[in-house]
């Protein structure tokens, strides 16, 4: 499994680093670093108290990049409050700004707003037309390089450059064998992020400044335009199904797409675009993103919980329960623990339903509990670091193997700095 592991992360297509700083916090994406994960808020950012409440939740789920749109004069003018109220709480994560449409004048009226933010998204489709789109767009690369912003030029197939697309379906129509419409417009897509970025340089900002993406919203479209934009630039990638849906249609589909682009190397950060139930909550795309990437053996955040999906042998919702109780215990310790139990987001817990596979499995895991299946004696033997230790039985079954969770935590984790 190491070996495996070590293939998929040695694997990763080589690119520019990237750096992103907010306060004394400093990541890295590309360049070998750990593949980013990040995610947007859905507040208005002019409410500067609720979207900080929210900027905290998804950074404590494990964001560790979070974008706000910056679509007003008031959301321009609230960013300084958000990062403000996120440092009085302690909470470092960078803020990355949206802009569309009207970017160049709040970055260029916002001084503010553009100092404390720590990376710029903008998206050349939405930057204005004609001559006034290169003005808008040399205007927003200025104040980047004034104030030493990184920035992700983020094109999106919902929002592509259509004089860009015209010129391309023009050039296509000459040809003596035409492309397809929609190759034309993936190549149209690549080339707004490409040639955006050579002009981005030109104006003065650094390679080591830019991140790219191409969002769009099927899952071979995807595949096609990240393979090829990766095959034609250097720049670190931001990876992402755009419009994903909801539910398991949306996680499926960019699990669906991110596995495959991340297996062969592609993709320096990552976010999951899932559209919430009402009233949902918006760290679920945290979660999908960090599993993504976990249960890949890219990178770890929390213990997984390897569970049986029960069967004709299970006829009680007993390890189910056992099973959904021990992850989301683990996951809620996770913010204390990353600090005082660093390496703790490697175990691997093993809540199985009965002896067919349940000894088996639990040996392979750091700690594993084989519950009694329908018939079998009433007991639950527990694993710990392959070996059988003790047996438990009753109905204190669940609570006692938290507690040997807990202590196991403690015996090879360490607690720092409680
Ligand atoms: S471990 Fe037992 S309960 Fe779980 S799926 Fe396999 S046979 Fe069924």
């Amino acid at each position: 499994m190491t070996a495996a592991r070590n293939e998929a992360i040695g694997a990763r297509r080589l690119t520019r680093r990237v750096l992103v700083r907010s306060g004394g916090r400093e990541i890295a994406i590309g360049g070998g670093a750990p593949i980013v994960v990040q995610s947007m808020t859905n507040t208005d950012t002019a409410d500067a108290i609720a979207t900080a409440i929210q900027v905290k939740e998804l950074a404590r789920a494990g964001s560790e990049m979070v974008r706000v749109t910056v679509n007003t004069p008031e959301a321009a003018a609230a960013v300084p409050a958000v990062r403000e109220q996120l440092d009085r709480m302690g909470v470092d994560v960078p803020l990355v700004g949206d802009f569309h449409f009207n970017g160049h004048r709040l970055l260029a009226q916002y001084p503010d707003c553009a100092a404390a933010l720590a990376k710029y998204r903008i998206n050349p489709g939405n930057v204005g037309k004609g001559a006034r789109r290169d003005d808008n767009f040399a205007s927003m690369i200025e104040v980047a390089c004034r104030f030493d912003k990184p920035v992700r030029i983020g094109v999106n197939w919902g929002s592509l450059d259509q004089e860009l697309a015209a010129r391309l379906m023009d050039e296509n129509a000459a040809r003596p064998e035409p492309m397809t419409a929609d190759a034309v417009l993936r190549e149209a897509l690549i080339r707004s992020a490409i040639e955006s970025a050579q002009r981005a340089q030109e104006i003065g900002l650094g390679a080591d400044r830019i991140v790219l993406s191409c969002k769009v919203s099927g899952v071979q479209d995807l595949i096609m335009v990240y393979r090829d934009l990766a095959r034609r630039c250097d720049f670190p990638l931001h990876l992402g199904l755009t419009e994903a849906g909801m539910g398991s249609k949306g996680i499926v589909a960019s699990t669906a797409a991110l596995a495959v682009l991340l297996q062969e190397g592609i993709g320096d950060t990552i976010r999951v675009s899932l559209t919430p139930e009402p009233g949902g909550d918006r760290t679920r795309e945290v979660v999908v993103a960090q599993e993504i990437l976990q249960t890949m053996g890219l990178r770890d955040f929390a213990p997984l919980v390897i569970a049986c999906p029960g069967c004709g042998r299970t006829t009680s919702t007993v390890f189910q329960t056992l099973a959904a109780d021990i992850q989301a215990y683990l996951r809620e310790q996770m913010p204390r623990w990353r600090v005082t139990h660093p390496g703790v987001e490697s175990m691997r817990v093993a809540v199985m339903g009965c002896v067919v596979n349940g000894p088996g499995e639990s040996k392979h895991a750091d700690i594993g509990i084989s519950l009694p299946g329908t018939g079998e004696s009433p007991v639950a033997p527990v694993y710990v670091d392959g070996e059988r230790t003790v047996t438990l039985k009753g109905d204190g079954i669940a609570r006692e193997f938290q507690a040997i969770v807990d202590r196991y935590v403690e015996r090879r984790f360490g607690a720092r700095g409680e």
